[in-house]
This record gives C-alpha cells, structure tokens and sequence, in this order.
C-alpha cells in the first residue's frame, strides 16, 4: 500500500540542520503518525513521502519555503515587561504562548534591556533548511472518524 491522500502512514524520523545538529528524532521513540493530505506536517516533508511504502528510507532537503516559512522580520516586538505577570524572572531562550492575529503562537524572548523585552514570534525553525532522514513504519487505511477530524486517533496520534 502506497501513501496517498486519506491514508494514514507511520515514520521515524531524524531531522538536522545543515550543520548536521539534530534537532529532533524520533528514533527509539514512538514513530509520528500523520493523516497524509490533512496538511498535519509540512508540506515538503508531505510531498517527498507520497507515493512511499513500508520499509522505504530515505532522506530529504527542504527548503523553508517548504518547511516553517522564511523569517519574517515583522514578528519581530518589543513589549514592556508587565506584559509577563506572574513570571519572576525574564531570560533570552523563554517561550510562551500568546495570542496574537494569527492565533495561538509560540513566541520565544531574543533580548531583554530593562523593561523592554524582545520576542520573536516566528517559528523556531523558521528560515531553516530541514534535512529529513526518514522510514516508513506502517501505511493504513484511515478511518472515517479520523478523515471526519482531519488527524491520526491512537497511537502516535490524537488521544480524545
Ligand atoms: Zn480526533
């Protein structure tokens, strides 16, 4: 069985930077199952695995525009520190969930001077190059429940 659009497939994954940093796996873990079509990874790392079957390995380079997007220097503000009620201590590196026009978005602190703090709310990997080393663990009808909400229910999925 092929993937294909409204079929759910089963991969592991390490994902590097192109300096060979690897920023996530899921190797010795649960494999990450997505309903392929639904737009539930992005959209090159989508494209690369239609048409796959189980066992098939392979790597691939996607370019931001494929991935996270590039960075846009508009998510960019600066906002005064009251706006953290309830956190102690402000550090570079922090994440917090805000919401904002596009709705919720991880937004991660870059620079704090005095009551004036920096946050960023592009995506992490934002403006990055994605190198995917994958393999294709398991390819399986998906469900009418799971077509009707548009993620994989069970393992390696939704749990509701
Ligand atoms: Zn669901």
């Amino acid at each position: 069985m092929q993937i294909a659009n409204n079929v759910v497939a089963s991969i592991e994954y390490t994902l590097t930077d192109d300096a060979g940093t690897v920023i996530d796996s899921s190797v010795g873990g649960e494999p990450l199952a997505y309903l392929h079509g639904a737009g539930n990874i992005i959209p090159g790392l989508e494209d690369a695995l239609l048409g796959k079957q189980v066992g098939d390995s392979f790597k691939v380079s996607i370019p931001p525009a494929e991935g996270y997007g590039e960075k846009n220097d508009a998510l960019l503000q600066v906002v005064p520190k009251d706006m953290f009620q309830g956190v102690d201590t402000i550090e570079v590196g922090m994440q917090f969930h805000a919401q904002t026009e596009h709705g919720m978005q991880v937004i991660t602190v870059t620079a704090v001077e005095g009551n004036n703090i920096t946050v960023d709310g592009n995506h992490p990997l934002a403006g990055q190059t994605l190198n995917f080393d994958v393999k294709v663990i398991e390819v399986r009808d998906a469900s009418a429940e799971e077509l009707d909400h548009g993620h994989v229910h069970g393992a390696g999925g939704h749990h509701h």
